[in-house]
């Protein structure tokens, strides 16, 4: 059985070959937190476009404002001046943060380290050539690549794309993920179950988690524990740019996933993980789309995702495969796991400063979404681990959808 980190490598080595946008579109800057870039973004001039002031205060040359020296202030430069006129020797001009600092001038002395008298301003401190300037072209050439394709846009790029006035960009489409539930038992979250059925929360849990990981979920629906049907919907998800199922996977009689997927001629890459919850999972390629098979207990459906499905997402948008975002904390309360498999238990981290402590919240297994809404993160018991004591550093698995 593979480990879970073998297991996503298996995935990542065969989404790999599909690695790539399914098409692009333009995207506003404004609209464009989440996507992925489908090209380069260059700048259209150079940053700074002029020497920039970072502080409010006087422009100088280094000699002429040394401790004690006096200079007549010859005028002011605001953010957005036009600035024509070099700066006169023997003065010095008041400048605020954001002006373009005029030519001769060597330094901006902060104001509060000068004292003012009418037009006439004493220096206190020694100051140093560049103080306080941002050289023009010292944070890009023009025409310089800030962007590259591939990159997924988060505020920050978002930010440095509008800087250079990219306000259109073209982006890759998002993966269409299908998500099909599967079960007997399984109703419309609408809909009112029967008194032994249960409604679908899969699919909502799911489609958030597609959209984090940066897909377009395609809800399908549930299809029942039968071949006719699995195979009906089964047929119409791997058109989609992946398949995301939950549930029959397990070793019930009803479990028939695998089976509908291999009449159907898929390649199957794993079919079980050492882990718990999500020991069966199933990861395979059928027509050339990429199929999970994840178990149907909530818990285990979340994990997996997480573990198999957010890397894949991110191949077909034609990004990098991001790391799971793993820390280490300090066990808050003694542990005591069955060994075998890997544990993902659900926990919450809490920071004292810099200090992340984390302890395992009670549950009743892999069934208890209400445990789960309670945790923001998951405590990864390593396989071959038993006894942890508190106090000892563990892996945890952040939620990055509430962290
Ligand atoms: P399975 O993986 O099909 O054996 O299902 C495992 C457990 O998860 C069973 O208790 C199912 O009732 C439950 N389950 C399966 N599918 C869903 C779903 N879509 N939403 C909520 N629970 C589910
Ligand atoms: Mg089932």
């Amino acid at each position: 059985m593979l480990t879970f980190e073998e297991a996503r490598r298996k995935v990542i080595e065969q989404v790999e070959k599909k690695k790539g946008p399914r098409g692009t579109v333009r995207v506003s800057v404004w609209d464009a937190l989440g996507w992925v870039l489908a090209q380069e973004v260059k700048t259209d001039r150079e940053y700074p476009p002029f020497d920039r002031a970072t502080r409010d205060g006087y422009a100088v040359r280094v000699k002429e404002a040394a401790p004690g020296a006096k200079l007549k202030c010859a005028g002011e430069i605001k953010a957005g001046d036009e600035v024509r006129e070099s700066l006169a020797p023997g003065t010095c001009v008041q400048i605020m943060t954001g002006a373009a600092v005029p030519a001769g001038a060597e330094a901006v002395v902060m104001v509060e380290h000068t004292q003012r008298d009418e037009d006439v301003v004493r220096f206190e401190r020694a100051a140093h050539a560049g103080q306080n300037i941002v050289p023009r072209g010292s944070e890009a050439a023009g025409g310089q690549t800030i962007l590259t394709t591939g990159t997924r846009l988060g505020y920050a790029e978002q930010a440095l794309a509008a800087q250079v006035g990219a306000v259109q960009l073209q982006c890759a489409k998002r993966p269409r993920v299908a998500i099909l539930s599967t079960g007997d038992e399984v109703v419309l979250a609408d809909k009112t179950p029967g008194p032994f059925q249960i409604r679908n929360s899969n699919s909502v849990s799911l489609s958030a988690q597609v959209r984090i990981a940066g897909g377009e979920p395609v809800v399908l629906g549930n299809a029942a524990d039968r071949v006719e049907d699995l195979g009906e919907k089964m047929e119409r998800g791997v058109q989609e740019d992946a398949l995301v199922l939950s549930g029959g996977v397990s070793m019930g009689k009803y479990d028939l996933v695998e089976k509908v997927l291999k009449a159907m001629g898929a390649e199957f890459f794993f079919d079980a993980v050492a882990i718990r919850p999500g020991k069966p999972a199933v990861f395979g390629i059928c027509r050339g789309t990429p199929v999970f098979g994840l178990p149907g207990n909530p818990v285990s459906t979340m994990v997996t995702f997480e573990l198999f499905v957010a890397p894949a997402i991110d191949l077909l948008s034609g990004a990098e495969a991001r790391a799971l975002p793993l820390v280490e904390a300090r066990l808050g309360e003694a542990l005591h796991e069955k060994p075998g498999l890997a544990h993902f238990l659900p926990a919450r981290v809490e920071w004292r400063g810099l200090n992340a402590e984390v302890k395992a919240l009670p549950w009743q297994g892999s069934g208890d979404i209400a445990a789960l809404a309670k945790a923001n993160c998951f405590l990864v018991v390593a396989a071959g681990r038993e006894k942890i004591a508190a106090g000892e550093s563990v892996p945890v698995l952040l939620r990055k959808d509430v962290i």
